[in-house]
């Protein structure tokens, strides 16, 4: 797949692997664990500076049904616009504790 730029909010956070806050970039990309009836949902973020990833959940531990099947296909696709969305949604990243400018 193609790598495109994403425009979203700057987010920034504690890298665990600077030590120190940092720029996170969105990748794009979804990580789906489906654990027999509790699935989890982050998107993926990335320290500017060393890589260290950072997963921001989007659904935890929540039973499979309350998650609409066309969203699950486009998180298990890494939709780019969904992607895009959750990126620019400021409640979902205030709830995962990112801090914003
Ligand atoms: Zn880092």
């Amino acid at each position: 797949m193609q790598q495109r730029d994403i425009n979203t909010v700057r987010v920034f956070h504690r890298c665990g692997g600077c030590g120190k806050k940092q720029e996170f970039i969105n990748t794009g990309k979804f990580r789906v664990n489906a654990n027999g009836n509790s699935v989890d949902v982050w998107l993926i973020y990335r320290c500017k500076k060393c890589k260290h990833s950072w997963n921001l959940t989007i659904y935890e531990r929540v039973k499979p049904k309350r998650i609409p099947p066309e969203l699950y296909e486009l998180f298990l696709d890494n939709d780019i616009e969904t992607a895009c969305k959750y990126g620019n949604d400021v409640d979902f990243l205030k709830k995962n504790r990112a801090e914003l400018k």
